[in-house]
């Protein structure tokens, strides 16, 4: 598909490629959408293994912002960027350039953390341009967002709990984790706190060692934990993970995690109803860093953070109480009021939001 064309089918504003071989950076940024306000979204660092891989991975992940922000009722728009490199390869040079890169936008992209990307690669963003949050605490920023993913995620769980099991403790759940990163790691210690059984998968030793010093779990390999008998699938990793060759493996009640895109398609989310697995959709509730630094430039406060990320429970449950009432599958409806919020400011704000073909259609 010719780029103009993909830019438009998906909805799309801007997509903005930068190279700086004297540091060896590549970047994308993508801005979705920005009705509701600038573009916020995290940079992935990633070895894509080609450019259309960063392309399309871009291209959703910015997307998906727009929704998490919309249906957050937050007064942002939806943008997100990819570096491709190898993690080794970072470098101050690197994000120091980015920084300067990201200025020239002016504003109409703002950055955050995501994959591979760390405070201290932030600080150096933030040596040359204001328009990045997740800043380090002792400069007045909001610090890591992925404990508030994390207590996000676990509420939108806690929610799901309720609707499935009439009770919203997790207590004596078994919860297959798919990828122990920031926000896994964040994840698994509060269900564990509050008695959880977990069986873990990553690709990387490393992480599942150093997460194992402080919580108890059993392992499974990567391949293996769509396969697990488990409560709760909890995808903390990539995108895209439940699809054609997943979802019917899947013998869980309920799929809830923080990974951004987790729905090959749609569709997907329809295959997850009809086999009677509760879907909790991503970008509803692993809202939480969103919201923890979209409050960086007010003032952060950890009361405030905890408060906005507290209301992703109430949220979710009511989003599962219309989905089925109507009859809707839970991603159809999320996308629906995401949608509607996005249409409806369109019309004050002068700015265009596009009616997807997919926009699903509720009476
Ligand atoms: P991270 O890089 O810290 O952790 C990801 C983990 O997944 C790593 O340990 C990695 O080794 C593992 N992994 C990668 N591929 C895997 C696979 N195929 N199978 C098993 N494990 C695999 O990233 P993170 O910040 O924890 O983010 C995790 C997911 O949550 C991403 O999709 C991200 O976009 C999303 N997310 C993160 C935040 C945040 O605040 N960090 C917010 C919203 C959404």
């Amino acid at each position: 598909m010719a780029l103009f064309e993909r830019l438009s089918s998906m909805g799309h504003e801007e997509i903005i490629y930068y190279s700086d071989p004297n540091c060896g950076l590549k970047a994308i940024v993508a801005i979705h959408n920005t009705v509701l306000g600038p573009a916020l979204g995290g940079t992935r660092l990633w070895p894509y293994q080609s450019e259309e891989e960063a392309l399309e991975d871009v291209l959703r992940l910015s997307k998906g912002m727009s929704y998490k922000a919309s249906l957050s009722g937050l007064n942002l728009g939806g943008g997100k960027a990819v570096i491709l490199a190898d993690p080794k390869e970072k470098s101050e040079a690197m994000f120091r350039s980015y920084g300067k890169f990201l200025n020239s936008l002016g504003g109409r992209y703002i950055t955050a953390e995501d994959m591979n990307i760390g405070v201290e690669d932030i600080e150096h963003i933030y040596c040359e341009t204001r328009f990045v949050c997740g800043v380090d605490k002792s400069h007045g920023g909001s610090g890591n967002p992925s404990p508030y993913t994390a207590l996000g995620v676990f509420r939108g769980i806690e929610a799901a709990c309720l609707k499935t099991f009439g009770n919203r403790s997790v207590k004596n759940k078994v919860v297959a984790l798919q990828g122990i990163g920031s926000v896994g790691r964040n994840l698994a210690k509060l269900l564990h706190q509050q008695g959880a059984t977990l069986i873990v998968c990553d690709v990387n030793v490393k992480n599942i060692e150093a997460a194992q010093l402080e919580i108890p779990f059993e392992v499974v390999s990567p391949n293996d934990i769509y396969d697990v008998p488990c409560d709760i699938y909890s995808p903390c990793a990539m995108g895209a993970t439940l699809n054609d060759s997943t979802v019917e493996r899947l013998k869980c009640k309920i799929v809830a995690g923080a990974a951004n895109n987790q729905l090959k398609e749609s569709r997907h989310g329809s295959i997850l109803k009809s086999k009677n697995i509760l879907y909790a959709p991503d970008y509803l509730i692993n809202a939480g860093g969103l919201m923890n630094v979209s409050i960086e430039f007010e003032g952060w406060t950890e009361e405030k953070a905890q408060r906005m990320v507290n209301t992703i429970y109430e949220k979710t449950l009511h989003i599962f109480k219309i989905a089925e009432e109507k009859n809707f599958s839970v991603n159809e409806t999320a996308d629906f009021l995401a949608e509607e919020r996005m249409r409806s400011l369109a019309k004050i704000s002068g700015k265009f939001f596009p009616i997807t073909a997919k926009s699903p259609k509720m009476p």
